[in-house]
């Protein structure tokens, strides 16, 4: 190998917790879902109504996955964060995308982070600590109301 040479990508892994989801393997709270998309809520929220959305298809990250699963991905991260704004009343919205562990990723299934947002309040640590089940559940159904209601 040469010192230019690219550092070898590592692989998708099909059972990381994402996939697992995706097959219905663990359960999540599920907010929306199309034909190429999926939108649940973060069981380590940043922030009240934390949802993440990711594509159907394999892609460790951004840079792997492929044109047409991201431009549906982004159509769905619109669509839920127009949702989310209306259901939480937010201010704002923070979105973010991590790439490798050296970019922050900690699950290795392509995911966008939509996060609302109020004026002075902070974002939450990363990976803070896990939500009561029961008001993650409450917040989905805020979100899925606001989509029913047209918000999306
Ligand atoms: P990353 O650092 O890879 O961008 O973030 C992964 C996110 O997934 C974190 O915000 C974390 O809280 C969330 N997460 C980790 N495990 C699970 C899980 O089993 N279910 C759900 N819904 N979210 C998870």
């Amino acid at each position: 190998m040469t010192t230019d040479s690219p550092a070898p990508r590592a692989p998708y892994d099909p059972d990381n917790i994402f996939a697992r989801i995706l097959r219905g393997e663990i359960p999540a709270h599920r907010v929306y879902e199309d034909e190429a998309t999926l939108a649940f809520m973060d069981v380590m929220p940043q922030g009240e109504g934390h949802t993440l959305v990711i594509p159907k298809a394999p892609a460790r990250g951004l840079l792997d996955a492929d044109p047409a699963s991201l431009a549906a991905l982004m159509a769905s991260v619109q669509r839920v964060a127009r949702a989310v704004k209306a259901a939480f009343a937010a201010d704002g919205l923070t979105i973010f995308q991590y790439n490798e562990p050296a970019g922050g990723q900690t699950v290795f299934h392509l995911h966008v982070h939509i996060v609302p947002r109020r004026d002075g309040v902070p974002l939450k640590r990363h990976e803070g600590g896990m939500a009561d089940p029961a008001l993650l559940a409450q917040h989905a159904a805020r979100i899925r109301a606001a989509l029913e209601a047209g918000e999306g």
